[in-house]
């Protein structure tokens, strides 16, 4: 085909330009959430944007030296992933540079961490500022704010200072102001919240702007959190507590319960009560008002981030697998001895009825949220529950669609949409000129089978092929 010279010429002042080295892909399928697929295509990336998108036939693109030139002959390209519940700070062992490698190697190329003490992020914080192609992008709300007694308080095992803890008296409006000198860019409000406080809170980052990812309280019923404002919720935690039958009656009970006469810490309360409320109400579902309740949650935009990696540990048991096993090798050696073996042990445990349970209640849910237009984001809680960073979003990927999302819908979920919680979706999520430059090249295509996510050729961060 032959070019008009106007054409040819506008092409040529637009890309001959020498500014900074370039990368450009060549006959490459695009596949992302917001196109239909689009074949032969040529894709330009300066510096961290995709500055051209167009068929490659049409050989508009004028070469410089320096470009590096990727034939994507039979491959396809996606836009970088998201792992958006990761918690960095959990285990202090696995720093977060080997984390960051993980993440990257596979393909996802921003993380939301949804929890952890500042001033414990900040060395993680400032080494992604200052190594941008070392890391993905961050977001991080800082602590989980939560009320009294705190879940996270760093001294039970297994419940590492993760929170803050907040009462009538607390400034809350210095808290989050703070915070928001730190960085955040949203806040995480937490399960032993009053539903003062919590309300408090959700106004304040209302008038700053901020968005708000909660545990449901405890203290409260979903639709009241859900008339505070709140913008999104994580594990669908406290979900089946609405949906119960007598979810009225429970809630009644829980506030006794959270009286806490027996004076116990933050941890164990929450488990006290999830563990008398949570069997009792999965088993007297009442799927008429869930089906309200999730039908609220989606006129009212509620962010839904499932974690199926989390929230089946117990029953799909990846742990046990020899397969997800390998992945610890890329964990620091003392991380790694540990989960092998505290893998292998539980491995030999019965599974618990009640983890079965619960999974097909999460992945019901998750139905129920794709079919009613729920917003789904896609994230792990990783590395909780031996879920090695980067490798579990691909797990939660295939969860996903286990529970009824098509593979394209999945990789919406951890794509365009965490990219809109963050009003970013302009700027990030899909293939488009003028988009940050974060894209994985794959060797099959995803939106035939999820598992091809994992078959990754390339990794670009930031407009840079990511090396290992
Ligand atoms: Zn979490």
């Amino acid at each position: 085909m032959r070019l008009s010279i106007f054409v040819k010429t506008f092409f040529l002042l637009l890309f001959s330009f020498h500014v900074s080295s370039r990368v450009i892909i060549e006959n490459a399928t695009l596949i992302d959430a917001e196109n239909p697929k689009r074949i032969n295509m040529t894709l330009v990336l300066q510096e961290d944007e995709i500055v051209y998108i167009g068929k490659t036939r049409l050989k508009e693109v004028a070469f410089q030296e320096d470009d590096t030139v990727i034939d994507a002959t039979g491959k396809f390209i996606i836009p970088g992933l998201w792992d958006a519940h990761v918690h960095l700070t959990f285990i202090p062992e696995l720093d977060y540079q080997t984390a960051y490698k993980l993440f990257l190697k596979n393909g996802i190329t921003s993380i939301r961490d949804t929890g952890a003490v500042i001033e414990k992020l900040r060395p993680a914080i400032e080494f992604a500022e200052d190594n941008p192609l070392k890391a993905p992008r961050l977001f991080y709300s800082g602590p989980l704010i939560d009320g009294m007694p705190r879940v996270y308080k760093g001294s039970e095992p297994g419940f590492p200072e993760l929170s803050v803890g907040v009462s009538k008296d607390t400034d809350k409006n210095l808290l989050v102001d703070n915070l928001i000198q730190e960085g955040v860019s949203f806040l995480k409000t937490y399960e032993m919240l009053t539903p003062e406080d919590f309300k408090e809170l959700q106004e304040i980052a209302e008038q700053r702007n901020l968005r708000v990812t909660s545990h449901i309280p405890l203290s409260m019923d979903l639709i009241d959190a859900v008339d505070a404002g709140l913008d999104g919720m994580q594990h669908i935690r406290n979900l089946e507590l609405a949906c119960a039958e007598e979810a009225r009656d429970m809630l009644t009970k829980r506030k006794k319960l959270l009286e806490n006469e027996d004076l116990l810490p933050g941890s164990s309360l929450r488990s006290k009560i999830h563990g008398l409320q949570r069997p009792k109400a999965l088993m007297n579902i009442n799927e008429q008002r869930c089906d309200e309740v999730i039908k609220y949650l989606a006129s009212n935009n509620v962010y839904q981030t499932p974690t199926l990696t989390i929230n089946t540990v117990g029953s799909k048991r990846f742990f046990a697998n020899k397969e997800w096993q390998e992945t610890y090798n890329f964990l620091p050696k003392e991380v790694k001895t540990e989960w092998l073996q505290n893998s292998n042990n539980l491995a030999e445990q019965p599974i618990n009825e009640s983890y079965k349970n619960y999974e097909k209640w999460s992945f019901n849910i998750v139905n129920l949220f794709n079919k009613h237009k729920v917003k789904v984001i896609a994230g792990t809680d990783t590395p909780i529950g031996f879920l090695t960073p980067g490798f579990s979003l691909h797990k939660e990927l295939e969860l996903l669609v286990e529970a009824g999302l098509t593979p394209i819908e999945a990789i919406k979920a951890a794509t365009i949409t965490p990219a809109e919680f963050f009003n970013l979706d302009g700027k990030m999520g899909s293939i488009e000129v003028g988009k940050r430059a974060d894209l994985l090249i794959l060797n099959n295509n995803p939106s035939l089978n999820i598992k091809h996510t994992r078959d990754i050729v390339t990794v670009i961060s930031k407009g840079s092929i990511y090396i290992d």
